[in-house]
């Protein structure tokens, strides 16, 4: 219900419990900032022991006040804080907002007060926001409330702000004032024990003063839900999101290449691709983008133009926006001879444009006009240098003018002023028209590679998995059998067995146990042919020598027989038999993969490599379910994707196959959830399809009753 948040944004009447006298305290800061803002409702602060707080008059409680009560904003230490909440649902207070810590982040009793305030709060129907947070902010003049303890007070935009630390939206609210970033509501969200992201996204979805929503995260309450809900918003409206603790948490300890590179950080990326929320590194680089979100247009590709007036920095520029994959566009014969016009002969008329140390104002009018002109060009970067003789603020003016005289356009203009004389009047200059102004060249290039991705995602088309006719129940037969064996591990048959219930095409094989069976057996899967040894234990097949591949003859197949047995015996290693194979030749070795991650369901892996997967950690991962695009996604987000296609004279492989089986996994390890585990590694791709050739299968150590993700 995202209207019950309107008496957390738009309250008519706040008491502050635990307002105070004394200007140190937080709980006058609240008062103070309230007032000192121009909050257009009325403010009860309650106070036992005042009279009066900031000139206002106090209450000795919530109940004595008079009028009704919206909201709450609770500042008492942590012992009388259930008494306060209790005492604002008999009022009928709407929303509290719980500045007190002492909470379940100081665990033990913390964690049992934390649950008894919700309790409370529930019970009287009340929304609430942390505790342990820093407040709400409402920039909308009809309602101008900030109620937070932060010292600074943003400019009104179409940014709305949620922070998961309180320290770190103090320093978010500084930036925000001292960059100009127009913020509409900032909520500093504390312990969540109510009030998440996820409802924040949803309101501020359909929120007519947020354009672009900003969040710094510690960790996901509900990862699948929020994936939901993104999915949907971020047609509408950009998401950038900062996650701290970027680092890979510990590698786990897992039986599969999948499980071993999947950290949590990965399910992270694979979240926010999939539902087009752009992640950003830093808070610096968040700022950076939204500062090109908050009035530029998103462009229609990646294809930019530099403009400056000096060599280096057009170099710098040109190699900060090729690593963040814009392109660096040759500029059209006539784009070139018209700027050939407009400057002295040392100047540069490619791109990046060089106007030279003696360029004025007008010529970055003249050159960005030029630029903006050529249908080859998506979005333009101003960089600026001051020279003796031009101000910085002049320039600004005549990259406002260009920005000014184009509007509406989908070609934003980005600048980069980098020197620091005159730089505050510059940066001012262009802030007020909308032009983002840079210090760092990366930083542009950031924002603008953001602003691409994020047209990349709406030119996505919308797509639900796709389901195919399987068989499910031979699947399950398969996976029973194993349980009945007390075995949380397929064998290697078995795995393929398991693929081919799913409709992915297995390499012919046979499990034998003697040579003549063996012999058999290649004769049937028709030489060439692969022995293997299944033996329990026994993951990676190769290290231990337990893999002969290329056997042409039947005396060759006795030969390697032998051999197999002899080194497994030598080596101590109990044999259940042997797998025979039809050896399949010249296919790209790749990876499909699956892990679980307990917060964030099944992750699905792709990767080129082999054996070599892990040394090359060329890998992508998604969340299941994956749709079709997402499949090609992962497929062209490795680095390797060029591999996969008509090179050197080979041929491209069966992309369309690998999509597909990508897809067919993802249905099997949602169907069956005792899946935890799965590496298809080697699937092999062709031309003309891919062939499965090892599967390994991890199940839950305890069989699941209750599927998880159905
Ligand atoms: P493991 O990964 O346990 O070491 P594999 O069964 O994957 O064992 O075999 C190792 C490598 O041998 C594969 O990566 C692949 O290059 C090759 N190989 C195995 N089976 C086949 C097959 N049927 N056809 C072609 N190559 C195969
Ligand atoms: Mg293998």
């Amino acid at each position: 219900m995202p209207s019950s948040l309107n008496a957390l944004f738009k309250p008519r009447s706040i008491a502050v419990v635990g307002a105070s006298r004394r200007p140190d305290t937080i709980g006058y800061q609240i008062v103070d900032n309230l007032v000192r803002h121009g909050y257009t409702g009325v403010v009860y602060p309650v106070n036992p022991g005042a009279a009066a707080v900031h000139s206002i008059a106090a209450f000795p409680s919530v109940a004595a006040i008079p009028g009704p009560v919206e909201m709450a904003v609770i500042v008492v230490p942590k012992e009388r804080v259930l008494d306060v909440v209790e005492e604002c649902g008999v009022k009928g207070v709407e929303a509290l907002v719980v500045i007190s810590a002492g909470f379940k982040e100081v665990g033990g009793e913390g964690v049992v007060r934390e649950s008894r305030l919700g309790e409370v709060a529930r019970k009287y129907g009340m929304r609430v926001v942390g505790p342990n947070c820093m407040g709400i902010l409402n920039t909308d003049p009809a309602f101008s409330m900030n109620a937070t303890f932060a010292p600074s007070m943003p400019p009104p935009g179409p940014m709305s702000f949620m922070s998961q630390s309180g320290a770190m939206g103090v320093t978010i609210l500084d930036y925000a004032a001292e960059y100009g970033i127009g913020i509409h509501h900032f909520v500093s969200v504390g312990n969540k024990l109510d009030l998440s992201g996820n409802d924040l996204v949803e309101y501020w979805g359909e929120d007519e003063g947020t354009r672009v929503m900003l969040m710094y995260l510690e960790n996901f309450g509900n990862p699948r839900r929020f994936t939901t809900l993104a999915r949907s918003m971020t047609r509408r409206k950009p998401i950038v999101v900062v996650k701290s603790g970027r680092t890979k948490a510990g590698a786990r300890a897992a039986a599969s290449h999948t499980g071993a590179l999947a950290g949590v950080d990965v399910a992270i990326d694979a979240l926010l691709a999939q539902c087009g929320v752009l992640r950003a590194e830093s808070v610096q680089e968040l700022f950076d983008i939204a500062m090109a979100l908050e009035d530029q247009p998103i462009p229609a590709g990646n294809r930019v133009a530099i403009v400056t007036n000096a060599g280096g920095p057009g170099i710098i520029i040109a190699d900060a926006c090729e690593s963040q994959g814009l392109e660096v566009v040759e500029l059209s014969p006539e784009t070139q001879g018209r700027l050939r016009g407009m400057f002295p002969a040392e100047a540069s008329v490619r791109n990046p444009v060089d106007m030279i140390a003696s360029a004025t104002s007008k010529s970055y009018r003249l050159a960005l006009d030029a630029v903006l002109d050529d249908p080859r060009v998506d979005a333009a970067i101003a960089a600026f240098v001051p020279p003796l003789g031009v101000r910085q603020v002049d320039v600004a003016s005549s990259i406002v003018q260009v920005y000014r005289s184009r509007k509406p356009s989908d070609k934003p203009i980005l600048a980069v002023l980098m020197g620091r004389h005159g730089l505050p009047e510059g940066r001012a200059e262009l802030g007020d028209a909308g032009v983002p102004a840079y210090t760092f060249p990366e930083s542009a290039a950031r924002a603008l590679s953001a602003l691409v991705r994020y047209r990349r995602w709406l030119d996505r088309p919308v797509q639900e998995p796709a389901r195919f006719e399987v068989d499910r129940d031979w699947a399950q037969v398969v996976l029973d059998g194993a349980r009945d064996e007390g075995r949380a591990t397929l064998k290697e048959h078995e795995a393929l067995q398991l693929l081919h219930a799913y409709g992915i095409p297995v390499v012919g094989h046979r499990l034998v146990t003697t040579l003549k069976e063996a012999r058999e057996a290649a004769r049937d899967c028709g030489y060439p042919v692969v022995m293997k040894a299944v033996a329990p234990g026994v993951v990676h097949k190769t290290d231990v020598g337990a893999v002969r591949v290329d056997i042409r003859s039947q005396v060759e197949l006795d030969e390697a027989f032998g051999d197999l047995i002899r080194r497994l015996g030598d080596a101590e290693i109990d044999l259940e038999g042997i797998l025979v194979q039809r050896y399949a030749k010249g296919g790209r070795e790749t990876v499909i993969g699956m892990s679980t991650d307990p917060s964030f369901g099944p992750i699905l892996m792709f990767g080129l490599g082999g054996i070599y997967v892990e040394a090359l950690k060329d890998v992508a991962f998604r969340l299941a379910p994956v749709s079709e695009v997402d499949a090609r996604d992962m497929i062209g987000s490795i680095r390797g994707a060029r591999l996969l296609e008509e090179f050197r004279g080979e041929e491209g492989v069966d992309q369309r196959a690998l999509i597909e089986t990508i897809q067919r996994i993802s249905q099997m390890v949602l169907d069956h959830p005792d899946i935890v585990e799965l590496d298809i590694n080697p699937c092999l791709a062709f031309p003309d399809g891919v062939l499965a050739v090892d599967c390994r299968v991890a199940l839950r150590e305890s069989p699941e009753s209750h599927p998880a993700h159905s």
